[in-house]
Order: structure tokens, then sequence, then C-alpha cells
């Protein structure tokens, strides 16, 4: 058997070798290093994947959040309603811009902001809403925007776990994650579902003002070179990242084909498991499996981590700390915020390696494996 590995991205490689090394040497034999060609080309193939006007490449998922609460004129002390059940790039760019996070609970089903819970934080000074697809699922989109639309609030998607998703609401409008809110933002850090070879990310809107303003904050403030605007930042794709990713773009519906084939195994060896509950997939949006998460019932989860460690078999804890609890937010009291779902997923949860390449020999092994401890 192969060896198993969270994400088998040196496996993934060596199927599109040739494409890469390609599309790599052309980047250097251009020398077109910054903004060359492939950025404006994946910029372009982006838009179109996700239906959207505009596609703003910048230098990753987290620049990507900074940049769209900039472009949205927040001030100090404004509120951005957010999950605590999140990574921490979420979040930290809302203190960061000296906002306030205001966290919300999550739905136990989908892990995923909790409409209801958003309604009942909005405050006259709730400036934003950043729902988070989270592990490759969209939060509930239509209740989302009635809210948003009803206060006037802008929506910023982080879809940095569930880009080539969609959601599908009620009037039979399908919609791709990110291409709903305000502004969408995405991350191709290496093991995302589409990831490059280094750190990168997009901002897209179909807002034609708050595009352009968008790529000035991205470049300096600047829309004219040497006349600077805004303060803004130097946040940029590498034209070899850019490069990859148009290889892997056009793969990335295959990709997303084969994390839901290895989902779909998962959920049939684990079927009728009292202790394991697996992921839900709701009706409205298509799971693209970013992470394979199961939630326990009566397992020592620190015990079933180590023993599948035991066995070559990593796994991962996404996330054992909550936001709402890190230290970097004491200073706004947030550990005192009651989001009970949200604590008990985090002590619940535990992911299984979850990737295009894996075989079924592997996934055989792993769930053998989860069910001997959970069932000794
Ligand atoms: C990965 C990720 C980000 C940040 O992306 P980077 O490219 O690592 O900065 C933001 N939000 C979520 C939910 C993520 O998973």
């Amino acid at each position: 058997m192969r060896p198993i590995h969270m994400v088998d991205l040196k496996q993934q490689y060596l199927h599109i070798k040739q494409d890469i090394d390609a599309a790599i040497h052309e980047v250097i034999d251009t020398v077109a290093f910054i903004n060359g060609k492939a950025v404006v080309d994946f910029g372009n193939s982006l838009a179109d994947y996700l239906g959207v006007k505009h596609v703003i490449p910048c230098a990753n998922g987290t620049d990507a959040l900074q940049i769209a609460m900039m472009a949205l004129d927040l001030q100090p002390g404004d509120e951005v309603i957010t999950p605590s059940y999140t990574y921490i790039a979420t979040t930290e760019v809302i203190a960061l811009l000296k906002l306030t996070p205001v966290f919300v609970d999550a739905d136990p089903k989908t892990f995923n902001i909790d409409p209801v819970a958003i309604e009942k934080a909005i405050t006259p000074r709730t400036k934003a809403i950043v729902p988070v697809h989270l592990y490759g699922q969209s939060a509930n989109m239509e209740a989302i925007m009635k809210i948003a639309e009803k206060h006037n609030i802008p929506v910023i998607e982080d879809n940095a776990q569930a880009i080539g998703s969609d959601y599908r609401f009620s009037n039979g409008q399908t919609k791709k994650t990110g291409s709903i809110g305000t502004i969408g933002c995405t991350s191709f850090f290496p093991s995302k579902n589409l990831g490059c070879y280094g750190d990168g990310g997009a901002i897209n809107t179909n807002d034609d003002a708050l595009a352009s303003k968008m790529r000035m904050i991205a470049n300096h403030g600047q829309s004219k070179r040497y006349y600077h605007d805004l303060v803004g930042c130097n946040s940029r794709l590498d034209s070899i990242q850019a490069a990859i990713l148009n290889v892997k773009l056009p793969l990335l519906d295959k990709y997303i084909d084969a994390r839901r084939s290895a989902a779909d195994f998962y959920d049939n060896a684990f079927a009728g498991n009292l202790k394991i509950t697996v992921p839900f997939r709701s009706a409205e949006s298509k799971h693209v499996f970013h992470q394979y998460t199961l939630q326990l019932e009566g397992v020592d989860r620190d015990g079933l981590n180590q023993f599948l460690s035991d066995n070559q078999i990593p796994s991962m804890i996404y996330y054992p700390v909550p936001a709402h609890r890190q230290q970097m937010f004491a200073s706004f009291g947030s550990a005192a915020c009651n989001l009970p779902v949200t604590d008990w997923l985090t002590e619940r949860v535990i992911s299984l390696p979850m990737h295009t390449e894996l075989d079924q020999e592997q996934l055989e092994y792993i769930s053998s494996k989860v069910l001997s401890y959970v069932n000794k």
C-alpha cells in the first residue's frame, strides 16, 4: 500500500508533471515573474468558472479577506459577524483592522455559521457578515443573504475551503460559493482544493467600483503608477503560481469528484455506526470535501487520533481551539461568549485523510482501523 497522507500533493503532481513543469518553465523563459500573462489569464479563467465579473488575484487567502474588509471602508470598532468555528485567518483580519469580531455559533449538522445566531447578533454597528463555507460545504446563503439585505449589510464569503462548491436557492437558481455575497475570498494554499505550489489567493465580486478599489488596495493604493490614492498593501499572485493554477483549474471539477468518491466510500463504511456521525450533506449545497470530518459519540477522540497515528494513518483535529477562545482575542472578552455548539464540536470532531489520490486499498485500511478502535 502507498503511504497515507492527509493530503497527497506529490502523487497528484506526478499525474500532471509534464504540464506543470512546462508552465513553470514558460514563465521563467519569459521572465514575466510579476503580473505576467499567466496571472491575467488565470484571473479571467477563474471569473468564468465562478460566473463573476471580476477576479483580483492576490498573495494569499488571508490578504484576500483583509483587502475585502479594507474596501468596505469599515471604521475602528465596527462590528463584523463571523463564526468562531473556523480557521483563524477569518477572524484575525477583523481584529487586525481594529474592527470588532462578533462570534456566533455554528449549526450542529453542517458546522457552518447559524443564520438564526447571525440575526440575533446584529446591532446598529454591524457592518459586515463573514460566512465561511467550512470543510467544503456552503453555509445557508439563502437565509444569510435575506438577513443581510434586510439590514443592508455587506457579506464577505470566506470560500477558502469550498472553491468549486455551489448553492441552490429555493427558486432553483444555483450559484458557485464565493459568487453569492458582496465579495468572495479564496486561498490557493497548496492543500486547498485548488492549490498552487506556494501561497496564493483571490478576491471576486460583481461590483465594478469595489473591484477597482480592491485592485488598487492590493497594489499600494495606486491605479496609475506612482500615484497612490489609498493606503493599500502589496499583495500579488506570482506568475509561476498563476501558471500552476492555469494547469489545475481545468482539473478542479475532476478533483472534486475524486474527493466526493472518497467521501462516499467513508460514508458507506461508517453507515449505521452509532458512535460515528458522518458529514451532513445539505440538499442545497454540493459538498466538495476539503475535509472529511467525523463527529464522535462516546469515543476517546485523542485515543483514536493516537491509534491511527500508530497505524501510519494521519488524522487531524480541525479545530482544537475555537476562535473565541484564542488568546489573541482576550481583549474582546470573547471567551465569555456562549457558543455551545462550537465548544461541543471542538471536542468531538476528527478529520480523516482526504485528497484526490486516495485509492480503494487505502480507504479500506483507514476505515477498518477507525472502526476497529471505535467498536473495541
Ligand atoms: C486557508 C484558509 C484561509 C487563509 O488562507 P491562506 O491562503 O492560508 O492565507 C482563510 N480562511 C479559511 C477558512 C481557510 O481555510
